[in-house]
């Protein structure tokens, strides 16, 4: 599905390359300004249908959730970002560039005389605006100084700036002019991709949420700043939901209305109950130790490819740290009941371990193995000499790890010297 998928998006460039190339002519090319236009052209409809794809990428589109996962839609939406940005860019200054070179004008008169004259472009010129606040808040160094809501509002605007920019694609352009075909083609992609994801990121939750009523039940404390949130609401039986996924949740009180997390549930649905099991780190997780019963509670979901769906082998190894148990949790539950199963917790100190004694019952009822390794980053360390030693056949396992970064990386590529396949290693990151 994922080859499926690139060969899709990259067969789509190719068209819309050749569309764009086609209305070019060797004596455009060769008249005043004719090189920097038909760039500006190319670099355009190249350039927004990457944008396209990004947009598609986390329109929540349920089998490209299903068959991907979010995590890798969002790694995939972020690499081609820097691409589709600088093509858009290069649009804009290689089409003022030639206009001005072929009507003899300022760079700066050219400009004023584009937004004086044609509102359509002065539109987009917002909307560029936008797509680049987007793109300059998206830096690695810029949104770790912001809040995530910042960053997620302003991301929320590049939506308004490709709908400013759509009117002058299709009335400026020159391979739309005459040519309605390619308008019906490209005004269809585009309206239908806006569409779908009013349809799928806001009808969709509206309606079940509507049928699942959440409210908060009750909030536990679990360990040393983790709490585990219990959920009531109607028709959870009918949630197709795996162990090992997720959903975003909102919580519907003072100043956490605009936050929308993603946490694991931590336990399979028991109907009409949902549990996720949250660390205080920042604003909302942290607030969610203070919710009232009756609190009403927004999912949207559930998300993610961390399940047994994934498993290929019979033997399945479930490490976790901290409160990458979430998931694992939930996934041992889940697991079928043929499986062989091996579960290892890292954690600090004993208090440290998140339902330790639901994973000791749940690992017994199988005739599984469990082991706890306690202790500081530098006294334990769970490499390919300890896991090989826990689970000498390693090899012959599905290895699912959650954690935080550094220890989801190590133990990868722990289980990977150990001769696990590629295919075999899966793995949950708790950050997009
Ligand atoms: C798929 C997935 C499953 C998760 N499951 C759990 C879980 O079961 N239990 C648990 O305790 N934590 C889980 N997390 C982490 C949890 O979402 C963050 O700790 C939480 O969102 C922090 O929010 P905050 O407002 O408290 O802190 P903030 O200060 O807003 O954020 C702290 C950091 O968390 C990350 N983050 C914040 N919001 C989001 C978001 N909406 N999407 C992606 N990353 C975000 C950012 O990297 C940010 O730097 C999960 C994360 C992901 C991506």
């Amino acid at each position: 599905m994922v080859r499926l998928c690139q060969v899709a998006a990259l067969a789509g460039l190719v068209m819309v390359l050749v569309l764009a190339l086609s209305v070019e002519g060797h004596a455009a090319l060769a008249s005043a300004g004719g090189w920097p236009l038909a760039i500006g052209r190319v670099s355009a409809f190249s350039g927004s249908y990457l944008l396209l794809v990004m947009v598609i990428l986390t329109a929540r589109l349920p089998w490209l959730e299903r068959s991907v996962g979010q995590d890798r839609l969002v790694r995939w939406h972020r690499a081609i970002a820097p691409y589709a940005v600088s093509l858009v860019s290069l649009h804009v200054l290689s089409v003022i560039l030639g206009y001005s070179q072929m009507l003899h004008r300022s760079v700066f008169t050219m400009l004023w005389s584009f937004w004086v004259n044609y509102p359509d472009i002065l539109s987009a010129t917002v909307g560029f605006g936008l797509l680049l606040m987007a793109a300059f808040t998206s830096i690695r160094i810029a949104r770790s100084q912001m809040k995530y809501e910042t960053w997620w509002v302003v991301h929320l605007y590049t939506y308004l700036g490709l709908g400013l920019a759509f009117m002058h694609q299709i009335r400026t352009g020159v391979m739309f002019l005459g040519h309605p075909h390619t308008i019906q083609f490209w005004t269809v992609l585009w309206v239908g991709t806006g569409l779908t994801i009013l349809f799928l990121r806001l009808g969709v939750p509206l309606v079940r949420n509507q049928q699942y009523r959440l409210r908060v039940a009750s909030v536990t404390q679990e360990a040393p700043n983790v709490y585990s949130l219990t959920v009531t609401g109607k028709n959870i039986k009918k949630m197709a939901v795996s162990g090992g996924q997720f959903f975003q949740w909102r919580f519907m009180s003072k100043g956490l209305f605009w936050h929308s997390h993603p946490y694991s549930l931590s336990a399979l649905p028991r109907p009409p109950f949902l549990r996720v099991t949250v660390k205080g780190v920042g604003d909302q997780s942290s607030a969610i130790a203070h919710l009232k019963p009756g609190t009403r509670v927004f999912v949207e979901g559930p998300y993610g490819v961390f399940t047994h769906h994934a498993t290929s082998m019979n033997n399945v190894t479930l490490v976790a740290a901290g409160v990458g148990i979430t998931p694992i949790r939930a996934m041992l539950e889940d697991l079928p009941a043929a499986s062989n199963v091996t579960v290892i917790i890292r954690a600090t100190r004993p208090e440290d371990v998140v339902h330790g004694a639901e994973m000791r019952s749940l690992v017994t009822a199988r005739e599984g193995r469990y082991f706890e390794l306690l202790g500081s980053r530098d006294e334990v360390n769970l490499d390919a000499h300890t896991l090989g030693q826990l689970v000498p056949d390693i090899a012959a396992n599905d290895i699912f790890v959650c954690g935080p970064a550094g220890f989801t990386e190590g133990v990868v590529a722990a289980a990977r010297r150990l001769g696990v396949p590629h295919a075999h290693v899966h793995h949950e990151s708790f950050t997009f």
